[in-house]
């Protein structure tokens, strides 16, 4: 687009993640990648080279030569690194969580609507084809459980893990529940880190959904798994090994399908039968890159948007504030 028919996107931080955005985004045919801007000169030196792609020596000289940018640098810098892009008429791909600030993210949103530019953030499990199967099943649950569990990992403990690992939570209940909050309760524990290390959240929302979320980067085991409740209904999701299974009563056996099926009862027999369709593993970064790229060659909303992204940063700093207040 600005110098050729590609979408040229330039990708500041190229760390751990950001090594990843380089090699899907090298994979899509409808983008070329203008360059890579990192803070750290051996690692731009080694993914330029790795690639094949111009490393500049400021954001600036990216930028001028980008329709867009993917940011994967840590979280405190998200702000000034988006909003610059901004100012260079960039689209803005940005990791998880948009900004450790609830007014930067703001401000963030407002200039990208002033300059018609599209903010996709990386809550990832979103694009997850676990939960992309939850999303075709009627929903309307009373209870949600959410677990987030990871080992130890010194990247990311710039932000307690509420920021960390509970947002891609709160992302997913805020696009799943359609009711406004009414009510959250909050405790979590610093345990290796300075900040929050493991967190318990029970948020209540107006239509009596109740859901409860822990998020801990100090567990020996992982797990990134949902639960969910309703009447006659009981499905859960593995975003980990991406699997979904569903378990449905009915009262008559005749409606449903002679396989699979478990009697419960004995004079009112119940019959619950058992799903767990296949799910092609497909690459979540991968999608949510394609998202991006079809979100601006068709100018729509991209499903992960700033909007949403700001919805689920002000419910993580409400939990970060009500567990600190908690502390005292
Ligand atoms: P990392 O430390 O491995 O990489 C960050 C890179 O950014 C480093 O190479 C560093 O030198 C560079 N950097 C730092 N400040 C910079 C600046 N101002 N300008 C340019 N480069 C700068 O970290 P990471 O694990 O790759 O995480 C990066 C981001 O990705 C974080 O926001 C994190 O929350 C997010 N993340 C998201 C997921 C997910 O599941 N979506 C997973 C991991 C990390």
């Amino acid at each position: 687009m600005k110098n050729s028919n590609s979408i040229q996107i330039g990708v500041v931080g190229v760390g751990h993640l950001g090594n990843f955005h380089v090699k899907q985004l090298s994979k899509i045919p409808e983008v070329e990648i203008s360059g890579i801007f990192d803070i750290n000169i051996d690692t731009a030196k080694k993914i330029s080279q790795e690639y094949s792609i111009p490393s500049y020596s400021d954001l600036e000289s990216l930028f001028e030569f980008s329709d867009a940018v993917s940011i994967v640098t840590p979280t405190n810098s998200h702000y000034e690194v988006a909003n610059k892009a901004l100012d260079f008429n960039c689209h803005i791909f940005i990791e998880k969580p948009i900004t450790d600030n609830l007014d930067h993210a703001k401000l963030l949103l407002k200039k990208s609507k002033q300059r018609k530019k599209i903010i996709q953030v990386g809550h990832i499990e979103r694009f997850n084809p676990a939960f992309i199967a939850l999303e075709k099943i009627d929903l309307m649950p009373h209870f949600i459980e959410m677990h987030r569990l990871a080992p130890f990992n010194p990247r990311g403990n710039d932000v307690p893990v509420i920021l960390d690992l509970m947002i891609h939570d709160l992302d997913i209940i805020l696009s799943v529940v359609q009711s406004d909050i009414k009510d959250i309760k909050a405790k979590g524990v610093k345990v290796v880190t300075n900040t929050v290390d493991i967190a318990n959240a029970r948020i209540e929302f107006e239509n009596k959904c109740v859901v409860n979320l822990t998020a801990s980067r100090i567990s020996q085991k992982e797990m990134r798994k949902m639960r969910l409740f309703q009447n006659d209904h009981y499905i859960t999701v593995d975003f980990h090994k991406c699997i979904l299974e569903e378990y449905k009563v009915h009262s008559k056996k005749e409606n449903i399908p002679n396989n699979n099926i478990i009697e419960i009862g004995k004079d009112n027999k119940k019959y619950i039968l058992y799903k767990k369709p296949k799910i092609e593993k497909l690459d979540a970064l991968r999608s949510e890159l394609n998202h991006f790229i079809n979100s601006i060659q068709n100018n729509n909303n991209p499903k992960t948007d700033g909007t949403s992204a700001v919805y689920a940063l002000e419910v993580a700093l409400e939990i970060e504030k009500l567990i600190i207040n908690n502390e005292k």
